[in-house]
């Protein structure tokens, strides 16, 4: 099991850290803010994938993937639109 920095193009979502870790736990990976521990999603290592590199290029990508959290409208305006 190791915890390796990791270089996205996108931060946490979160909290906007840069400071992600690449998980290998057995036979996945995933990357996880080391901040606020978010945690992007896992990519199993499958047979005949090849070096972990490819699994954890998946992970970097599916991070990067990740919508950013959307601006909700406060319930009042919300409610003021629909009548
Ligand atoms: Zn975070």
């Amino acid at each position: 099991m190791t915890a390796d920095p990791v270089a996205t193009k996108h931060g946490c979502p979160f909290c906007n850290s840069e400071a992600l870790r690449l998980w290998f736990i057995s036979d996945v990976v995933h990357i996880s803010c080391k901040k606020c521990g978010a945690q992007g999603p896992v990519v199993k290592l499958e047979f005949g994938m090849g070096k972990k590199t490819e699994a954890a290029e998946q992970a970097v990508a599916a991070w990067d993937r990740r919508p950013k959290p959307r601006k909700v409208k406060p319930l009042e305006d919300r409610l003021q639109e629909n009548r």
